[in-house]
């Protein structure tokens, strides 16, 4: 298609009608990533739940969650050299950095980033929605990926393939807005026996199902190995507040 933007990376899926989301990333020259936000907190989500962690935001995405509550990012971030970007996390001290977005495998340098971090003694989370591939990142970084529901709108973007990448270590994660979200989720951890290979999560969107109806949802269901999980910061500081 002619009016198509240029990819910014080598990675060839996003989709011609999302590629206008991505054209902020085409101005962004090796060796440099667009970075929407870097920050220390803890961990509000996954197996580290409750953990001092350094976050870096990369700007950008290619998918529009109906619920996303990050879409300060879509569009806002300053470049930074990958070099700089290492060493102000490392600059923070604290063993655990995820990166985060956005979506972060959009952006080339996250990769070696990654490795970098690890080589530092890090230990690095990655969350991305499941839409890109994962089998390019460094084995020792755990890789924290959404399989989106339908309610989110993005179920089509889930990349399959990627279930055969993921390590034991890996997290796949479930964001519920409904009772149909949770059956669906429920079907698929199932089909593809996630909760025996992976750690699986589930949370609620916040404001959509009560977490009393989740954790009610999986004991009828008897998924054992599935774990609750809360968006904890959004309970230690305002829903609405950012950079935490
Ligand atoms: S993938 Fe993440 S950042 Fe992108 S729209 Fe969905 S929730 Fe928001």
């Amino acid at each position: 298609m002619s009016s198509a933007l240029p990819l910014p990376t080598p990675w060839p899926d996003v989709p011609s009608d999302a590629r206008h989301r991505v054209a902020l990333l085409a101005d962004v020259p090796p060796g440099e990533l667009l970075i929407h936000e870097m920050y220390l907190s803890v961990q509000g989500e996954s197996t580290f739940a409750g953990l001092p962690c350094v976050f870096v935001r990369t700007a950008v995405c290619d998918s529009r969650c109906k619920w996303c509550d990050t879409p300060h990012a879509f569009n806002r971030g300053e470049r930074m050299t990958r070099a700089a970007v290492l060493n102000r996390a490392l600059a923070f001290g604290c063993p655990l950095v995820e990166l985060t977005g956005g979506e972060p495998l959009l952006q080339a340098e996250v990769f070696p980033l990654v490795r970098e971090l690890c080589d530092a003694g890090r230990t690095v989370l990655i969350e991305t929605s499941g839409a890109h591939d994962v089998a390019h990142l460094d084995r020792r970084a755990h890789v924290i990926m959404d399989l989106k529901c339908p309610d989110s709108g993005e179920s089509h973007r889930n990349r399959w393939a990627n279930l055969e990448a993921l390590k034991p270590t890996d997290q796949i994660k479930f964001v519920i807005a409904s009772r149909g979200d949770w059956d669906w989720a429920e079907r698929a951890i199932r089909e593809h026996k996630l909760d025996e290979r992976f750690e699986c999560l589930v949370s609620a969107v916040f404001g959509g199902p009560k977490p009393v109806e989740l954790v009610e949802w999986l004991l009828v269901a008897k998924l054992f190995r599935v774990r609750v999980q809360l968006q904890m910061h959004k309970y230690i500081w305002d829903p609405a507040a950012r950079g935490v």
